[in-house]
């Protein structure tokens, strides 16, 4: 089966930035899914999975631009301490999930540590980096009801009610 429009796609990664350095990978665990031509995932790494099949590998670079963007120089913010979700310590650089008045939380880098509150960099943690994919795909399947009315993939790897 070919990946098109409502392709639930199973698939292992390995994420390298621009030095070669391994950022995430999902090998040695459970690989990852994604419903096709849902806006789930970068448009440019989807459009790279488009007409695949199982078992296929493939590797895709792409340029900050075509992933999360340049960095910008005035995304320093200052929060309550409250609004950011860690467990333990905070400490500069750890990334955490900054709760949003929408009830949405956005991943963010800690700059600088005040009593009560901090200093984050809302840039995406993958902003500014060119991003090198190492991709198998493992399974591909049709999506289930369920899974087209959500608009997302179900199960491990996937997302979780
Ligand atoms: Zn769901």
């Amino acid at each position: 089966m070919q990946i098109g429009k409502n392709s639930v796609v199973t698939f292992h990664y390995t994420l390298r930035d621009e030095t070669g350095t391994e950022l995430e990978s999902s090998r040695g665990g459970d690989p990852t899914l994604y419903l096709h031509g849902a806006n789930n995932m970068l448009p440019t790494l989807e459009e790279a999975f488009n007409g695949r099949s199982s078992g296929e590998s493939f590797q895709i670079t792409l340029a900050p631009a075509q992933a999360y963007g340049e960095r910008r120089a005035d995304a320093i913010e200052r929060v309550p301490a409250k609004y950011l979700k860690h467990e333990g310590k905070l400490r500069v650089g750890q990334v955490v999930r900054l709760h949003l008045k929408d009830g949405g939380a956005m991943p963010v880098t800690i700059v600088k540590l005040g009593k009560f509150a901090v200093d984050v960099d809302n840039n995406h943690p993958l902003a500014g980096h060119t991003l090198n994919y190492d991709i198998e795909i493992v399974e591909v399947r049709a999506a289930t009801a369920e899974e087209l009315a959500h608009g997302h993939a179900h199960g491990v790897g996937g997302h979780n009610h």
